[in-house]
């Protein structure tokens, strides 16, 4: 398989927005992001290079510098090679691709340290964009009984459940078109997602809870949590506590 690579320089300050542009541009047909260069297969860049350089041009603080084709035909395993899987606690493996969540994050980490810290036996659980799988893999390695993970993304429901075979764990890996919020199945959703989507799909974390459920959310801001515990006490959910992890924060609430 041919890859082109495009070098990107991005001056973006916020994380969250540069999360955001990385993740819009794999839905143009980039696979793996390694730094400044993106790669993707090169009939793909043919098909969408147009949609791409507009979309470099829309952000002010992006700039496309250049584009190159790889010469080596198997630059796949090659990247594989240079980028082997994450080794994380109690025996994870994650081969990242071009899905978030290696597990080093820091929203991620902090949703890992209370799952460990929790009694996941006998817990149904959701991982609303599940990116890798991660979190998925976590919760039913510290032996959740049943584990949904759902994504938006293709190339992220393939890589959580590539995954959750390296893993050996059973997961149910769906993509979001196939999935549907019904009430009262799980007695956890765990969502590491941009407050705004966690704000939209509020009403349907809340009626898919169990009474007594917790739903705990990352991947937000300080100065984001007042709208977000507004959102979940409009659905009828109490807040448990706030976690901090650097500028990050996890909330939980219960319903
Ligand atoms: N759960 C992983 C990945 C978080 S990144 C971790 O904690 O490390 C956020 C993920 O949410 C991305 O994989 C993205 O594709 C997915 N996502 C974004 N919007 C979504 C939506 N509306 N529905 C489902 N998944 C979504």
């Amino acid at each position: 398989m041919r890859y082109h690579v495009l070098h990107i320089k991005s001056t973006i300050e916020k994380e969250w927005l540069k999360d955001l542009f990385d993740q819009h541009i794999c839905e143009l047909g980039v696979d793996t992001i390694d730094g400044e260069d993106y790669y993707i297969q090169s009939d793909l860049w043919e098909q969408n290079h147009e949609d791409i350089e507009a979309f470099c041009e829309y952000y002010e603080d992006i700039q496309l510098v250049g584009v190159e084709a790889c010469p080596d035909e198997n630059w796949n395993a090659t990247w594989e090679a240079e980028h082997p899987v994450q080794e994380l606690p109690l025996g994870i493996r994650i081969v990242p691709h071009c899905a978030f969540g290696a597990g080093h994050h820091e929203t991620t980490s902090m949703l890992i340290n209370s799952l460990v810290a929790a009694d996941l036996s006998d817990k149904n659980v959701l991982d609303h964009g599940t990116g890798t799988g991660v979190l998925a893999i976590f919760a039913k390695r510290l032996g959740a009984k049943h584990v949904v993970a759902v994504d938006i993304d293709e190339k992220s429901v393939e890589n959580a459940k590539e995954n959750a075979e390296l893993n050996n764990e059973k997961i149910e890996v769906l993509h979001s078109s196939v999935f549907s919020f019904q009430p009262s199945v799980f007695s956890l959703v765990l969502a590491n997602i941009h407050r705004n989507i966690l704000i939209e799909f509020m009403p349907q974390y809340a009626r898919s809870l169990q009474a007594g459920g917790e739903l705990w959310m990352s991947g937000f801001y300080e100065e984001d949590c007042p709208a977000l515990q507004a959102a979940a006490e409009k659905e009828g959910l109490t807040l448990i506590d706030i976690l901090a992890n650097g500028e990050w924060r996890l909330m939980r609430c219960r319903k």
